[in-house]
């Protein structure tokens, strides 16, 4: 009886420690790697980086800004409302001005704060509702969801859309998360959420693990993006800009 007692408590230990024991090196790695990574973020400080685009930084990450005929266009949304309201005025931009919000994915600190737009739509691939809508991990081994905290307008990808003469295009570039989207503005310029990394102006992939959900089709999603035709800028949320012939100049999907 005491034997038994013993042994069940010892598989008992074991059913839960090892779990535990395994989510907690996990995570620990995740953020170790998610440390690597931000060293070598470099966004730009808050700029007018061309008329009518503007950008906001916020610790690692931008937000972008376009200026269109009723207001504003937001390309993501960075993630600390303070941050947001305090580096948008000193552009003399408004959050309340922002009519629109295209989200590149659902990883917080690109969607964290959108209630900080109280007259914005929100726009999200459809493809990406899984991985805020309960039914799937963001990042399985950790048990890490991600989460939209307003209601949402989904987005397919070819879909094009005019937000008062603001002209934007969805490519669909599944990989980084199940529903990345990119973005074509204007014709000319390049949103490319965390699908595209940039070290010296040029595409590169930063983590082939843990952060991206399916790095191949990651791969295959930069490479549909480098035949895009027309661009000339390659617009990114940790990276700034680039031109984008040299971006994808010697990018071989491999
Ligand atoms: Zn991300």
């Amino acid at each position: 009886m005491t034997a038994n007692t013993g042994k069940s408590k010892k598989r008992l230990l074991i059913a839960i420690g090892v779990p535990v024991a395994l989510a907690i090196v996990f995570y620990g790695t995740y953020k170790y790697v998610r440390t690597q990574h931000r060293k070598h973020y470099h966004p730009l400080a808050t700029q007018e980086v061309f008329p009518g685009v503007y950008t906001i930084r916020d610790d690692y990450v931008n937000a972008w800004f376009v200026r269109s005929d009723c207001g504003l266009v937001a390309m993501d949304t960075a993630m600390h409302a303070d941050t947001i309201r305090r580096e948008m005025a000193k552009l003399n931009l408004r959050p309340e001005e922002v009519k629109a919000v295209f989200l590149s994915h659902s990883d917080a600190e690109h969607a964290g704060e959108l209630k900080v737009f109280p007259n914005a739509t929100v726009y999200m691939a459809r493809a990406e509702v899984p991985v805020v809508d309960g039914s799937t991990y963001r990042i399985p081994i950790i048990l890490m969801k991600n989460h939209i905290s307003v209601p949402y307008t989904t987005l397919e990808d070819g879909q094009e859309m005019n937000v008062c003469g603001v002209k934007i295009r969805c490519v669909l570039t599944p990989g980084h998360t199940l529903g990345s989207m990119s973005y074509v503005v204007n014709d000319t310029m390049l949103f490319g959420g965390d699908t595209l990394n940039l070290r010296n102006g040029k595409v590169e992939v930063l983590d082939r693990g843990f952060v991206n959900m399916d790095v191949d089709r990651m791969m295959k999603s930069i490479t549909r993006l480098s035949r895009l035709t027309g661009i000339r800028h390659v617009i990114t949320l940790h990276f700034g800009i680039a031109d984008f012939q040299k971006a994808f100049a010697n990018w071989r999907e491999e």
